[in-house]
């Protein structure tokens, strides 16, 4: 099979880890005789340089071209002291935009070979922890009306929280069709007690909830949480911390069609920019889940969750996951490894 993907490497450690994640795929291709094709385009902090606007035209008719996108990271303090509308994270905004996708799903997993850097007492973690975070992506506060203006002398600044109902039922929908092939469980997040928005949210959950019977809805135990865009932003990096390391945790945004975009949930660490350090694996991961939710690849996609598991059964860890015992690799090591091991 042939697939177009638009790739975003973006800023700080950005190029370095979505490399990797290009090496896994060729690898996967390869061994599974697919054929993936790399568009690179530019977006965040690069895409100020080169053309003075974080998300150019150029960028969007690709990604809209392409049968999915790959991102690694946007932003840096080079960036930091812009304003507002020519930030490198408007083209995260703008581009979730652009290509409709309102479903953001952030799988929070604790890897059994990493249970010893979770924060959580051992007690709690039983098990193990999986979880997955549905977060509505293109509405509420981060695209309602906002505006900085005068009150009472002084200077005031308002963001508003708008969902109409529509909005609401496609991603309750698509928590609940994530449900069913799982624990079977939805957990509805908002403020319906305060919150006019959060009164319309629970509203409709609630009535989409009665379509799917078989699906226990808030539960006492988590496995699907869906909520809305920034109470969903708030959790899912809350729920990060559990799995140890934000280099771990790769995410998905889902819209109409089959195109998404895949991206790791952290930052571009500017910290460690450059000196081969970062963490691949949450880059390559969000490949994996490409593979599963763009192209029905379901096989090559546990192929490369697989070979992550070896590759840390093993004991080979980056600087954010090392512990005792383990042996430090680097950023393009790791993309190495979990590739010789598909
Ligand atoms: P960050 O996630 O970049 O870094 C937080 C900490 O985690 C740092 O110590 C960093 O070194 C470490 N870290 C992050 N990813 C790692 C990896 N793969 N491997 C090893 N260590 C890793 O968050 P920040 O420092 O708050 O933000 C830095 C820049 O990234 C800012 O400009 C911010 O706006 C931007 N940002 C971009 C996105 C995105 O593109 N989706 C998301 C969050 C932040």
């Amino acid at each position: 099979m042939k697939k177009t993907i638009a790739v975003i490497k973006g800023d700080g450690i950005g190029p370095e880890i979505v490399t990797e994640a290009m090496k896994v795929l060729d690898k996967i291709g390869e061994r599974y005789g697919h054929e993936f094709e790399f568009k690179e385009v530019l977006a965040g902090g690069c895409a100020i340089d080169a053309t003075g606007e974080p998300l150019p035209q150029n960028t969007i008719d690709i990604c809209k071209a392409s049968d999915s996108v790959l991102l690694g990271a946007v932003g840096g303090p080079k960036w930091d002291t812009l304003e507002g509308s020519v930030r490198p994270e408007r083209a995260l905004l703008g581009i979730r935009g652009a290509l409709e996708l309102f479903a953001n799903i952030r799988p929070s997993k604790l890897n059994p070979a990493l249970a010893d850097a979770c924060p959580l007492k051992p007690e709690i973690v039983g098990d193990g922890i999986d979880l997955v975070v549905v977060r509505e992506l293109i509405g509420g506060a981060y695209f309602g009306k906002r505006e900085i203006i005068e009150v009472n002398g002084e200077k005031a600044a308002y963001d508003t929280t708008q969902y109409s109902v529509s909005e609401v039922e496609r991603v309750t929908r698509v928590a609940f069709e994530m449900a069913k092939k799982r624990r079977k469980k939805v957990t509805s997040v908002d403020k319906a007690n305060v919150l006019e928005s959060s009164r319309l949210w629970r509203e409709v959950v609630e009535r989409v909830a009665k379509e799917y019977p078989e699906i226990e809805f808030n539960p006492s135990q988590f496995d699907v949480i869906v909520t809305e865009n920034l109470f969903g932003d708030i959790l899912t990096d809350e729920a990060s911390m559990i799995t140890g390391s934000i280099g771990m945790i790769p995410s998905a945004s889902l819209g109409k069609s089959s195109l998404g975009m895949y991206e790791p949930i952290h930052g571009s660490a500017p910290d460690i920019a450059g000196q081969d350090k970062a963490n691949p694996i949450a880059t390559i991961l969000s490949a994996a889940m490409m593979l599963k939710y763009s192209f029905d690849m379901d096989k090559e996609s546990e192929a490369i969750e697989s070979a992550v598991q070896k590759v840390l059964d093993k004991g080979y860890r980056t600087g954010d996951i090392i512990s005792e015992g383990c042996t430090l690799v680097g950023c393009k090591e790791m993309g190495d490894l979990v590739s010789e091991n598909i």
